[in-house]
């Protein structure tokens, strides 16, 4: 049976892209239950499956390969990629943003990039001490400007071969930076969110975008807000690389940085090593996962 992966779904439908010729796309419908671990999964887009077509228009998923991740709201399995995307200014840089950003990538098991957008609108010093900080924390970290161009093509091959997906407040410049890399691609990003931002209900349906370089980019409003589903305390803290590169120093096992004792979290703060705000906003998630923990 030929095996594809999902670009789209839309009303119960899914689109399967043929492995063996990626332009061909089956309209399948999900055969039955799909069963993991004991439990009942549904087919997500980018889904690598295994699916049967008695002609050449309709067809059965009927297998789904094991996932490499899972990314939720929006949904999409086996994610490479996440491009974090923030404005030098209008809007400006929020370290807030990217640090819950950071945390659903991390907790998801994605691989971040950060890309600052409009750098052209900020002094050189004022960026490099941003891209230094989160080089630091152990980030890819790309200014980029469609003005001057410059990032562009490191970004483009950043997602060659890569399912990746793009998140970022709207009007940060996500689809101005995709079409200064793939001219012509066109997008639903900035219309939806600025729906969102109307505060209407739009549905949300996801679609894979491929390039002809290989790979594929991901066609949805993006992530855009933190929820704790199935994550908890010790999780949060595994979500940021500076602090858990250091935990093995800590004397606690499982320690959570916070006040314990011979924490080596905490020394490396003193000692100015951990970006302050890193630390500021970490506390302030703990806070909100501690809150949704009680009521849920
Ligand atoms: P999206 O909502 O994230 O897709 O954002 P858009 O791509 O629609 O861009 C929002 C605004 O930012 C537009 O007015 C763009 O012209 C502007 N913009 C995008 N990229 C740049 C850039 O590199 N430099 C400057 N100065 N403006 C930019
Ligand atoms: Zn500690």
């Amino acid at each position: 049976m030929p095996e594809g992966r999902i670009v789209k779904a839309l009303s119960g439908f899914y689109y399967v892209a043929d492995q063996a010729n990626p332009e061909r796309i089956v309209q399948c419908r999900a055969r039955g239950l799909f069963k993991k671990k004991g439990a009942k999964i549904t087919p997500l887009v980018g889904d690598w499956v295994v699916f049967e077509a008695p002609n050449d228009r309709d067809g059965y998923v009927m297998e789904i390969e094991e996932r490499t991740s899972e990314l939720v709201r929006p949904s999409i399995a086996n994610v490479d990629l996440a491009v974090l995307v923030f404005s030098a200014k209008e809007p400006d840089m929020s370290p807030l943003l990217l640090d819950k950003f950071l945390v659903h990538t991390e907790h998801a098991g994605i691989d971040a990039i950060i890309v600052i957008t409009k750098a052209d609108l900020l002094e050189e010093q004022d960026c490099s001490r941003f891209v230094a900080e989160y080089e630091k924390v152990g980030y890819r970290v790309i200014p980029t400007s469609i003005l001057d161009r410059r990032g562009v093509e490191q970004v483009r091959e950043e997602l060659i071969g890569k399912l990746a997906v793009f998140a970022g407040q709207s009007g940060v410049g996500k689809s101005s930076l995709l079409n200064a890399i793939f001219p012509g691609i066109s997008l639903q990003t900035g219309e939806i969110s600025q729906k969102l931002g109307r505060g209407r209900h739009t549905t949300r349906h996801v679609e894979l975008l491929p390039l002809k370089e290989g790979g594929y980019v991901a066609d949805t409003p993006g992530f855009s807000s933190l929820d704790f589903i199935n994550m908890t305390e010790l999780d949060l803290a595994q979500a940021f690389r500076d602090f858990e590169q250091r935990s093995d120093e800590c004397k606690f096992r499982g320690c959570l940085h916070i006040t314990e004792p011979s924490c080596a979290v905490q020394a490396a703060l003193q000692a100015g090593e951990i970006v302050e705000h890193r630390y500021k906003h970490y506390l302030q998630f703990m806070e909100e996962l501690r809150e949704y923990l009680r009521r849920n």
